[in-house]
């Protein structure tokens, strides 16, 4: 795996290099240090305590530019970075991820078109080593321009492998704009139930962006409680807690035009809206 001078790759059982990224089975691609926790606890869980299969994390950006209050309100850009590094792999930990990875790029390198910092091809490096079934990233109509911008260097490097390389599913998750629009057919249903306590202790290590001013904890954990609850008007609740994703898995192959595929999501959504309405105006 060939990575940047300044990428940090954390194993949290120590377990060597190439060895914790082949067994990885699950692995997630986020813009920023906590995006991981907070949009793929599913598959975190589902790993936890498996001997047969691993949860990895990448981290692309260094979280240079997180906003600070308090403990961390004198923070240079330099501290918070390596705060959030920390922080990130005390969740690793927390979790039993396999390996976190963190990339530390600006987040201008990873909105820029031309890509001259090769971010792609390192996504492809990693892809490679890991050889992942499912893949976990940000979904394109979230509204936080970093995390559409990762993504789609995400779906720029499934595109650079192979038939035999690629994963069987990729999915796009929750974060800036949750996925309750959708519709209902098309959710994926990521069940955030098992483990509470886990659930709660991974968002709880990431103390300089929520006491830094925003409870994202509780904000992350509320719309799982609320998703469980409103995703169905007839039944009993059959989540405790549950994240919606968007099934990027088309977008792997180059034919399907990205942009048209997830603006098909909006266009149906509108239908349906429009559909209720007119069978009672
Ligand atoms: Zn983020």
């Amino acid at each position: 795996m060939e990575l940047n001078r300044k990428a940090v790759v954390f194993i949290p059982d120590g377990t060597e290099e190439g060895a914790a990224l082949a067994r990885t089975t699950h692995l997630a691609v986020s813009a920023h240090q906590d995006d991981i926790e907070f949009m793929a606890y599913a598959p975190i869980a589902e790993c936890f305590g498996k001997q047969d299969r691993w949860f990895t994390g990448v981290v692309v950006t260094d979280g240079a530019g997180s906003p600070r209050s308090g403990l961390y309100a004198d923070c240079s850009d330099e501290d918070m970075k390596a705060i959030r590094i920390v922080e990130q792999e005390k969740a690793a930990f927390v979790g039993g991820y396999s390996a976190q990875l963190l990339l530390a790029h600006p987040s201008s390198a990873v909105k820029s078109k031309e890509d001259g910092e090769g971010v792609v091809e390192e996504l492809v490096s990693v892809f490679r080593a890991a050889r992942p079934r499912y893949v976990y990233t940000h979904n394109l109509a979230d509204k936080h321009e970093t995390h559409v911008a990762t993504a789609l260097k995400v779906i720029k490097a499934l595109r650079a492998l192979s038939a035999e390389e690629r994963p069987e599913k990729v999915y796009g998750c929750e974060v800036w704009r949750d996925l309750d629009w959708m519709c209902d057919e098309e959710k994926v249903f990521m069940d955030c139930g098992p483990h509470p306590n886990l659930m709660r202790s991974l968002s709880a290590v990431f103390d300089s962006q929520i006491i830094g001013g925003k409870r994202y904890d509780l904000a992350a954990e509320g719309r799982r409680l609320a998703n469980a609850t409103f995703s169905a008007s007839h039944a009993c609740d059959t989540y405790t807690a549950l994240n919606y994703a968007m099934d990027l898995t088309p977008l792997m192959d180059e034919k399907t035009d990205i942009a048209a595929y997830i603006t098909g999501y909006i266009e149906r959504f509108r239908q349906a809206v429009e559909q209720t309405m007119r069978k009672f105006l």
